[in-house]
């Protein structure tokens, strides 16, 4: 999840280039911790006809994108069990697909409801040099087709994305990713827009990301799983995983599906991984990368990613994250068997599972926690599996930094906090939007949430938002953020009558995707529209006074209005910087007159509390 910058290309040097290469990419990574487990055996044998690509390599590389999909198209051709279809194309104009795998072999994922069984999505490649999941994926296949697993789909269907970000798979290097043991050539965290699909769910602005959630729409996964690796420490975990509301302690927006997570997910995942030689644990952060002993933070993310996203949706959701120091052969074979238990999982306890989706679906609660913090939350205690390390000041850093020393070691007692909401949002009747934010109404529409549409002009009386102390946010170097001026805010509620033109929405919130909703519409949840810059038109000014006749009507307002004047020496006396500042003291005048742009911050959205 980390960026770090290949070690070879920060400083441009062709003499450190050259040396790298003569020492191999990666001679830099910490030592890998040997390893067998009885998931080797899940390797087919090089006599195997459904061998796939990346076993012919003992799972040292993972094929490209052609190599990939001809594959799985014969594989398609070969068993009425497993079928694909194109779901959207890429920035580039590569297709999408999905796999779906079936008893009754359906054809497309609307179909999967008519066998009434719950769908386990799972999808590979979000970023692409994080491949583990395709080649996983893949064997999988080939063992529910020609692998004696094809009970697997009697209770439950699957639906497998092998490539989502396929533009950056194809941007492919034995170079791209310093951090992490393999494959050989590893694709491209961005997509070619060099947008991260990882951070792209609420304001969707990728072809990929609108593909993907057109795709969840219509095929109403009970289970959606997203498949990564992470960098970050050294530890003995090999599979690391998360989903919102873990272990019941900050309830999100689902919290009856986190609840069957906890009862029936965890253990099957944890048993099953361990039974096959893996060590499963919690997804986490360090609190100091340079010091484990300051402890881990692990908890509820902002929707920007496929969990908080799932959360609010009410698609149970889980983050898998293998660890980037293992080699590839083995993190493979520990996300195939995370995925084929999470099918067990999924059919064994599927009933459950639709109860509580329907249940979060239908839940309307008062508040949606928002903004969650990083590590702030309540602390506990856990015995970290980690690995042994020293510190050495680096001549290259100039600081201490930490060499990993390949000895497994237990950190007894450790800290482990979880997050914390900073916000709670109020849930109100409705939300309206004017059809001057065309492009709002559009993602609302992307999303599934339901709207009414006005065919006249309404004037009505609703609540509003100005913007208080708005923040743009910038990104590294004051850039903007995937593309966008994110903004955070403080709001001010007021009373107005408005006129909302035809063509505007009326968004209520007494709907499955009204969480949703909310949390898009609310301008001070980080991730709502506003915050992710669909409304930055509203932080510029656009009318002016000039000074020689501003000052004429201040002097009059002083002289007509003894409370303002008493304001204006009161503020003077207190704020030296603007009693010296002539531009900012006749601005205090203009705010104050009936002149003034009374729209300036004034978020244009209605709200029916
Ligand atoms: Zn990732």
């Amino acid at each position: 999840m980390r960026i770090f910058r290949p070690l070879c290309r920060s400083f441009g040097l062709v003499v450190l280039v050259s040396a790298c290469l003569a020492a191999g990419p990666q001679d830099f990574l910490p030592p890998a911790l040997p390893w067998h487990g009885a998931s080797e055996a899940l390797i087919a044998k090089p006599d195997n006809p459904w061998i796939t690509p990346a076993e012919k390599t003992g799972l040292t590389d993972s094929p490209n994108y052609d190599d990939t999909i001809a594959w799985l198209r014969k594989l398609c051709a070969a068993t009425p069990l497993v079928k694909m279809m194109e779901f959207g194309r890429t920035a580039q104009g590569r297709a999408l697909y999905v796999v779906m795998a079936t008893k009754e072999g359906a054809a497309a994922p609307a179909a999967l409801t008519a066998n009434g069984k719950p769908t386990l999505l799972a999808q590979a490649g979000i970023h692409s040099g994080e491949i583990d999941g395709k080649d996983a994926g893949l064997m999988l296949l080939r063992d529910i087709a020609f692998g004696g697993k094809a009970g697997l789909l009697n209770h439950a269907n699957f639906l497998f994305v092998p490539i989502f970000n396929a533009d950056g798979h194809e941007r492919s290097s034995e170079w791209n990713r310093p951090n992490q043991r393999g494959p050989v050539h590893q694709g491209w965290r961005t997509t070619a827009q060099n947008l991260n699909l990882n951070r792209d769910y609420v304001k969707a602005d990728s072809p990929e990301m609108q593909a993907m959630i057109g795709l969840l729409r219509a095929s109403g996964p009970a289970l959606y799983l997203d498949l990564h690796v992470t960098d970050g420490l050294d530890y003995q975990y090999d599979i690391t995983y998360i989903y919102e509301n873990w272990g019941g302690e900050q309830p999100a927006s689902s919290p009856r599906s986190s609840a069957w997570l906890d009862r029936y997910f965890h253990p099957a995942m944890d048993a099953a991984l361990k039974q096959a030689g893996h060590i499963p644990g919690r997804y986490f952060d360090p609190t100091n990368d340079r010091d484990l002993t300051e402890g881990i933070y692990s908890g509820n993310s902002s929707p920007r990613f496929s969990t908080g996203y799932g959360d609010l949706r009410h698609i149970p959701s889980v983050l898998l994250e293998t660890h980037s120091l293992k080699p590839y052969r083995q993190r493979v074979l520990g996300t195939y068997v995370f995925i084929e238990s999470a099918l067990r999982s999924v059919g064994e306890h599927g009933a459950d599972l639709q109860t509580a989706i329907a249940a979060d679906r239908a839940a309307r609660p008062d508040k949606i926690p928002v903004n969650w913090g990083s590590g702030d939350g309540p602390e506990t205690h856990v015995d970290f599996l980690g690995i042994a390390y020293e510190d050495y000041v680096s001549p290259a850093s100039g600081v201490k930094e930490v060499r990993w020393l390949g000895q497994p070691k237990v950190y007894a007692g450790l800290s482990l906090k979880s997050n914390k909401p900073g916000l709670l949002l109020e849930r109100p009747k409705a939300y309206w939007v004017p059809a001057t934010k065309p492009e709002v109404i559009a993602r609302l529409k992307l999303h599934g949430v339901q709207l009414e549409t006005l065919a006249e002009p309404r004037t009505l009386t609703v609540s509003m938002y100005r913007l208080v102390n708005p923040k743009i946010q910038p990104g590294e170097g004051f850039h903007p953020f995937e593309g966008r001026h994110t903004l955070t805010t403080g709001v001010q509620r007021l009373t107005r009558t408005e006129t909302f033109p035809a063509g505007s929405v009326r968004v209520p919130t007494d709907q499955p995707l009204g969480d949703l909703a909310i949390v898009m519409l609310e301008p001070a949840a980080n991730d709502s529209l506003l915050g992710w810059g669909f409304f930055s038109e509203i932080l510029q000014r656009t009318e002016y006074i000039e000074g020689y006749v501003v000052a004429p009507m201040a002097e009059k307002m002083l002289a007509d209005n003894p409370k303002l004047k008493a304001e204006f020496e009161a503020k003077l006396a207190a704020d030296e910087k603007f009693a010296k500042d002539p531009t900012a003291r006749l601005q205090w005048f203009y705010e104050r007159s009936k002149f003034y742009d009374d729209r300036y911050l004034l978020y244009p959205v209605g709200i029916e509390r």
